[in-house]
């Protein structure tokens, strides 16, 4: 889990106060530094501190100048020894002079100047008339040394007391000056020393957090990378599952992408059906006919979807099935799902179920349900259209007597034989349908009262013509009564026109048969 903000803010802090504390500590210990290097310098510079020594040789060549006065005076010295005397004298004095050593006594003592001026003035003089090669001066500075410079013994020999006090007192001075350099370098150090130690912990402690956070993400890494592998495998699976139900279900289904018509899937058995590869499969493959395939893209744009819409697919042979469709987005493109479901055997079923129901089995014209059926809407025609209309009603003569001699198969055989005899006298538009046992009947549209006279008798006369021979080889006379009605004006109930055709039939039979009768108009 990643730190608190202020946490984090406050680390920041630290690491930054840490920092500065260095740099001004590095800051301290450099100028730390050139103290001490520079009270060493002092320390190291040549001739420092050697004004006890001079105050010694001061009062050394005080002493070394009387024995050089007495000498001249007891002729044992030259003139020029004397004025060397003078000279080193007078030479040992300025550094006394501009030394600040004194200044480091516990307390000011102008007797060491006084007895300083003193000497440089009676040198000065004394220099001024240096006896170089002059005896007689020389006597006369000597006995002048001699009554003077005795009494300057003992303040020399202060001066020398002096100095080494003073000068003490300043290497003491020096030394503190030194050690405090040396302290204030130590501490300095010391926090130089605590705030690397603290920056170093700190560096450790955020290598370590470091560590642990990448650690930590190498972990999620990982068991990102599992799961992704672990999806991966499941998606593969499903995929793998859904192809095989796909490929196993009795529906062919096909996903094409509707911009390129690209194939994303196509059921094998679709593929066999259309002789089409994966490459090669489209829309236009799967239609037997490509108005087929305008109207489904039509149904589709508009409504995004299509459900159970029967239509003959191609295959060798085309067949018909029901198809279903869907709008998707597959990969972020348009793309259309389309599953069909073969039907060519329920088709078939439904055919062969609506010629059973609507024909008659013996003969195979319509029967009684499907003659009205379409005689109804015959009727209804020719009234909308204003048409004439006739109908006739056909019954075979003594029907029974031939089931009766010749047997029952016999009579279905002639009933065969009439039934197509009638169907080849009759046109196309015209209806013809068996109600019952050796009874027809037959709708004439567009056919006036005359024609339809006409028709009758042209089909009575055909089926009188009909030669049957029984078994026993005997010629047998089939004839037909033929009664015929045409359609009244705003007539639309066909029970009406057939009722009345019935009746012109009965007068047919009443009238002996093998006749046609006209029911009046
Ligand atoms: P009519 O001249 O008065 O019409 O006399 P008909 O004998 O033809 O009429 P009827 O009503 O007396 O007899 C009809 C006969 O038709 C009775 C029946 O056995 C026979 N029949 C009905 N349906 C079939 C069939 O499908 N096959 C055969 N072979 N005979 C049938
Ligand atoms: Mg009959
Ligand atoms: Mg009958």
């Amino acid at each position: 889990m990643p730190p608190h903000p202020r946490r984090r803010r406050l680390r920041r802090l630290t690491f930054l106060v840490l920092c500065c504390l260095i740099a001004g500590l590095t800051v301290c210990a450099g100028a730390a530094l050139l103290m001490v290097n520079q009270h060493a310098r002092q320390l190291a510079r040549p001739n420092t501190h050697s004004e006890l020594w001079q105050a010694y040789q001061l009062h050394a060549e005080l002493e070394r100048s009387l024995e050089t006065a007495q000498a001249v005076l007891d002729e044992r010295a030259d003139s020029d020894a004397l004025a060397t005397r003078i000279e080193v004298l007078a030479s040992l004095l300025p550094p006394l002079r501009t030394t600040s050593v004194f200044s480091h006594l516990a307390e000011p003592r102008p007797e060491i100047d006084e007895t300083l001026n003193r000497l440089e003035r009676i040198s000065g003089d004394w220099l001024k008339r240096a006896p170089w090669g002059q005896p007689a001066a020389a006597r006369n500075i000597a006995e002048e040394m001699l009554r003077q410079l005795p009494l300057l013994l003992k303040p020399t020999h202060e001066i020398i007391v002096a100095t080494h006090i003073a000068q003490t007192n300043m290497l003491d001075d020096e030394r503190q000056d030194l050690q405090h350099a040396f302290v204030l370098l130590a501490w300095v150090l010391a926090g130089l020393g605590i705030c690397c130690v603290l920056l170093t912990l700190r560096v450790i402690a955020n290598s370590r957090r470091k560590l642990l956070l990448t650690q930590r993400l190498n972990d999620l890494n990982q068991s990102l990378e599992r799961r992704v592998e672990q999806r991966t495998q499941e998606l593969t699976e499903r995929k793998a599952l859904l192809r095989y139900i796909l490929d196993t279900s009795p529906s062919d289904v096909a996903l094409l992408n509707d911009r390129d018509s690209h194939a994303h899937y196509v059921s094998p058995r679709l593929l066999q059906r259309t002789g089409a590869d994966d490459e090669s499969f489209n829309l236009t493959r799967l239609f037997n006919d490509p108005d087929e395939e305008s109207r489904f893209l039509q149904a589709l744009d508009e409504f995004g979807r299509l459900d159970g819409w029967e239509t003959r697919l191609a295959g060798d042979p085309p067949y018909w099935a029901v198809v279903w469709a869907r709008r998707l987005n597959v990969e972020g493109q348009p793309a259309s799902l389309v599953w069909s479901f073969d039907i060519n055997q329920r088709k078939a079923i439904e055919q062969e179920l609506r010629l059973l129901a609507t024909t008659d089995p013996l003969t195979g014209l319509q029967n009684r349900h499907a003659f009205v059926k379409r005689g109804v809407s015959l009727l209804k025609s020719a009234q909308r259209y204003h048409r004439q209309c006739s109908a006739l009603m056909l019954d075979i003569d003594h029907f029974k007597r031939i089931n009766d001699t010749h047997g029952h198969a016999f009579g279905d055989a002639v009933l065969k034989a009439v039934a197509a005899e009638l169907s080849q006298g009759l046109r196309e538009v015209d209806l013809l349908g068996r109600l019952g046992g050796e009874e027809f009947a037959a709708i004439l549209p567009e056919t006036d009262p005359q024609q339809a006279l006409q028709v009758a008798e042209r089909l009575r006369t055909a089926v009188q013509s009909l030669i049957f021979t029984g078994e026993d080889g005997s010629r047998l006379d089939l004839t037909l009564s033929i009664g015929v009605a045409e359609r009244r004006p705003g007539e639309v109930r066909l029970e009406d026109l057939l009722a009345r055709a019935d009746r012109a039939l009965y007068r047919a039979k009443a009238g002996g048969r093998n006749r046609t009768e006209q029911a009046p108009s």
